[in-house]
């Protein structure tokens, strides 16, 4: 099934997704849930789940894109990594995944577990997501791809041009759409996607985009991805940096000025992580609505 087919003449109503990760309790995943439904008004086109390190929520990631598709019939998208996964491994993921018939999987290398300072393959497993494009494209020709893309270059990546040459691998291999690091300067992200063009890369590019809950939130999501954090809107959430709401608003209105440009700039969807909460993804949405740019 086609992943890309979302994207098409979109016009500037951009084809919006969401990213879930799996909660660690019942009460964690009632209350995702709950946050969900009320995101689901925005008339999403799919909706995915991160895949933990070390395959740590592999059957969590399964459970609980199945139920989202179960309860909702949404299409949905399960993450899938390398890590400590043997080629077998992966197949026999991807066999559940098509059995609970999920639609798409994001195809991922992942981040190296904690405790080790760089990615290894596992015996018998794979080295980079170009590979396990490849094998999906190979053996589950069914599953539409998305793979990542880091408007920011990969914190690992040897040069810019040698991470769009890996990118490109990527795409020649068989994903379908881009979906790339969160970011907060829109600059990053043209250039990264006019680059893209430069090389052939002519696959929709799909922002990813978070909504910062506080300073201290982003700060250290932004340390761990290697994205920047622009000084302007670090200023901002310093003007009051121990009112909670205050640094909510700060993110909110930065995202909804951040996606209003990407928007007016021809991007063909957006990709929220919601971080299984709804209320700064709404009033961003909301915002978008109220200036035509939603079919909602
Ligand atoms: C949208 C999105 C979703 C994500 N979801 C998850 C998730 O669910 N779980 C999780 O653990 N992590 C997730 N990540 C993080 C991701 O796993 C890390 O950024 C990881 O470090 C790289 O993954 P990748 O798939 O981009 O790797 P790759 O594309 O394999 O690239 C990894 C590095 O190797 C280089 N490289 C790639 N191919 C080659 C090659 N053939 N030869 C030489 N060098 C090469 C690249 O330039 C890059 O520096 C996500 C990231 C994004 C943007």
């Amino acid at each position: 099934m086609s992943i890309a087919s979302f994207y098409r003449d979109t016009g500037d109503r951009p084809a919006i997704s969401f990213e879930l990760f799996p909660p660690k309790t019942e009460k964690g995943k009632a209350a995702m849930f709950g946050h969900l439904e009320r995101l689901l008004d925005f008339q999403p086109r799919f909706i995915t789940c991160t895949y933990g390190a070390g395959g740590s929520t592999r059957d969590k990631t399964l459970e609980i894109v199945s139920e989202v598709k179960r309860r909702y019939n949404v299409p949905v998208a399960s993450h899938l990594t390398l890590v400590d996964a043997t080629q077998d491994d992966l197949r026999d993921y991807l066999a559940a995944a098509q059995r609970d018939q999920v639609d798409y999987i994001v195809a991922l290398r992942g981040d190296p577990p904690s405790g080790r300072s760089f990615f290894q393959a596992a015996p018998g497993g794979l080295r980079y997501a170009n590979e396990l494009v490849a094998l999906i494209q190979n053996e589950f020709p069914e599953f539409g791809i998305a793979v990542a893309g880091y408007p920011e270059t990969h914190q690992e990546s040897t040069s810019p041009d040698d991470d769009l040459i890996n990118l490109k691998r990527k795409v020649d291999a068989g994903a379908e759409i881009v979906i790339t690091q969160l970011f907060y300067d829109n600059e990053d992200f043209y250039r990264f996607r006019e680059r893209c063009d430069n090389i052939g890369i002519d696959v929709p590019i799909v922002p990813g985009i978070l909504p910062a809950l506080s300073l201290k939130q982003v700060k250290k999501i932004t340390r761990l991805c290697g994205s920047r954090l622009p000084e302007e809107f670090e200023n901002r959430f310093n003007q009051h940096p121990d009112d909670a709401s205050w640094q909510r608003q700060v993110g909110i209105e930065q995202s909804a000025h951040q996606v209003e440009d990407l928007i007016k700039h021809g991007v063909p969807g957006l990709h929220f992580y919601v971080l299984n909460k709804s209320e700064s993804t709404t009033a961003i949405l909301d915002s978008l609505d109220s200036l035509g740019h939603l079919s909602v």
